[in-house]
């Protein structure tokens, strides 16, 4: 009897089904049910799908302004503002995401990714989204500890600190009075969340620690928390409402 490669053989469970199981039932986690989009033009967008993933929910990689189409949230990943600054212009996906964080739907920036939902820069440079009001200092931990860890308290995620990696980091050097700076590092504002926006200057996606991600997940949840904060919605702008009973 001859056999075909991808013939089934009685007795004998193909190779492919056991590297890539088919998950057994529905995703369950956190995260079940969301589709959660990560910015995926540079830097480590797979570490935040990893994550998001290991929470039950679902992913898309972002390249094109179509597929923020029905996204529940929004990653931007840590790697080089910069150069994420011009492949978002090339790609036309500045005015779409600027719109999509204005909507309300919720948005969490990592280190590069704080400086670009950031109102501004010290520097000036690059141009950034204003979708927090946010003064973003970059590498602003200095020459000699460019890169480092630290057990860092964050009270909004429970009690034991967050093993926090930070690499070339930014900090928050000022915020409005709606923004609430959730941890800081040597007196400097690391982590923050306005409204539907929430920034670390420190990549929790490199640890194995969910709890960052589990509390975007939980503003994914409420939807809307409230206007986006930098500016105020232009006229016309859709904003999700809260569903009602949610916490
Ligand atoms: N230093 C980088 C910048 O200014 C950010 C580094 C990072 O995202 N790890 O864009």
């Amino acid at each position: 009897m001859s056999h075909r490669p991808g013939d089934a053989v009685p007795g004998v469970q193909r190779l492919d089904r056991i590297l890539s199981p088919e998950p057994a039932a529905a995703p369950r986690g956190a995260g079940a049910g969301l589709t959660v989009g990560v910015l995926a033009l540079q830097g480590d967008f797979r570490e935040h799908r990893l994550t998001l993933e290991r929470l039950g929910a679902g992913t898309r990689e972002i390249r094109r302004p179509h597929e923020l189409d029905g996204l529940d949230g929004l990653v931007l990943p840590g790697g080089e503002s910069t150069t994420i600054h011009k492949l978002m212009e090339i790609y036309g996906l500045s005015g779409p995401i600027r719109a999509f964080g204005r909507s309300g739907r919720p948005v969490y920036g990592t280190c590069a990714g704080l400086i670009t939902v950031a109102r501004e820069t010290v520097e000036g440079y690059p141009p950034t989204l204003g979708l927090m009001d946010i003064v973003a200092r970059r590498n602003a931990f200095g020459r000699q500890v460019a890169s480092f860890e630290t057990d860092l308290p964050v009270p909004a995620v429970g009690e034991r600190p967050v093993r926090a990696v930070f690499i070339r980091a930014p900090w928050i050097e000022s915020a409005g009075p709606g923004v609430e700076v959730l941890a800081s590092h040597e007196g400097h504002a690391v982590a923050a969340r306005e409204a539907n926006v929430l920034v670390t200057a420190f990549h929790p996606e490199l640890t194995g620690d969910t709890r960052l991600h589990e509390l975007f997940v939980t503003m994914m949840r409420r939807g809307a928390t409230g206007s986006a904060a930098a500016e105020p919605p232009r006229a016309g702008a859709r904003r999700q409402p809260a569903p009602a009973g949610t916490r």
